[in-house]
């Protein structure tokens, strides 16, 4: 089976939740990559590493800010191209608005928020996270004609030991409305390691009290090299800027490692953050709710457990 696996690109390398879906595409089949905007080749090259045989990408600026209708035409037409009849792709704000446009402008069936690799002993099955991760529906795709979207961790990125992938440039042409929509500036979130792709976050909520105590979840967040977000009360309050909130109304995160302090784990909180695969609740409240979601918890005032937490993990860095 021919794979189109399409990558975003942050900065000029390509996301990390991209290199899993390469990833994901070689156990379905042969990779082809869709590129697009400025990225050099060696990075295209090496994306062979993750199972990509051969990349196409379209060198045009204008794609590099990501304007919805021109990627999702490109990607139709890359798919095309390079003769794949199934296209997958790593969620993100951009994939989640572009998947349906790429199943309707290929004419192919279309499955989201996938979390496990095909099973290919009768049909082609996959489990994918449904009423906000809080369960799992196995659905078959008779279609020929494919598009999936992966969610995050749905496979680890590893190294499968390919060469360099071989590199082609492509030029697609674009229907009138395909650049309708400008991208007239862009505020980026500022930080160490973002949140919306980091594989740790340390979180709080309106346990700390205040804004004036986040100094502990940062150095803690610094020791573990991870991003620090919050609940929803704790931006609205402007405790936090809103850029760290997750939830439903926020951002969603899947990293390796989600530590929640002071949060209590309201269901909205939980549809944020319940796809990370590990969670560690620290709560003073035994019958807080994130205890049930939580791999690990820690019953304690969260002012003494951080501090004594962050200086176990700097003793056993050095
Ligand atoms: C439509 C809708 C959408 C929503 N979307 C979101 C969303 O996206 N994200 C989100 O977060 N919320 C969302 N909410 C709000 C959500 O329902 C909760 O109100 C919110 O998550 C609670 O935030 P919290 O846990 O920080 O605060 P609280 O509910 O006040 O909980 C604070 C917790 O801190 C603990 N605590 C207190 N002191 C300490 C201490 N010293 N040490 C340790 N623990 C301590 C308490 O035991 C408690 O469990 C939404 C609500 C609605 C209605």
């Amino acid at each position: 089976m021919s794979v189109l696996v399409f990558v975003e690109t942050d900065g000029g390398s390509v996301k990390k939740s991209s290199l899993e879906a390469i990833v994901y595409g070689s156990k379905v089949g042969e990779v082809t990559v869709a590129a697009m905007g400025t990225i050099s080749n060696d990075e295209l090259a090496g994306l062979g590493k993750y199972g990509a045989t051969k990349v196409i990408h379209a060198d045009d600026t204008q794609l590099d800010n990501g304007v919805i209708q021109a990627t999702a035409s490109f990607i139709a037409q890359a798919a095309e191209k390079a003769a794949c009849n199934t296209v997958v792709m790593a969620r993100s704000s951009l994939v989640d608005a572009i998947a349906s446009r790429v199943a309707v402008k290929t004419d192919s069936a279309i499955v989201t928020n996938i979390v496990s690799v095909p099973d290919t002993s009768n049909g082609f099955a996959v489990k994918r996270g449904i009423y906000t991760g809080k369960a799992f529906a196995t659905v078959n795709v008779n279609a020929e004609k494919k598009v999936l979207t992966i969610a995050k961790n749905a496979v680890a990125v590893e190294e499968v030991g390919g060469g360099d992938a071989t590199v082609e440039s492509f030029s697609t042409a674009y229907g009138a409305n395909d650049f309708g929509v400008e991208r007239v500036s862009v505020h980026k979130a500022e930080g160490d390691v973002l949140l919306p792709e980091a594989d740790r976050v340390v979180s709080a909520g309106r346990g700390l009290k205040g804004p004036e105590n986040w100094g502990m979840i940062e150095d803690l967040a610094q020791t573990l090299g991870a991003a620090t977000a919050c609940s929803k009360p704790v931006s609205d309050m402007d405790w936090r800027p809103h850029h760290e909130h997750v939830g439903q109304t926020g951002i969603k995160v899947a990293p390796t490692l989600y530590i929640a302090v002071g949060i209590s784990g309201a269901i909205q909180h939980l549809a944020g953050v319940n796809s990370s695969k590990v969670i560690v609740a620290i709560n003073k409240d035994p019958e807080a709710p994130f205890f049930k979601a939580a791999d690990y918890g820690v019953v304690g005032d969260a002012f003494e457990v951080v501090p004594k937490l962050n200086e176990l993990l700097k003793q056993n860095q050095n």
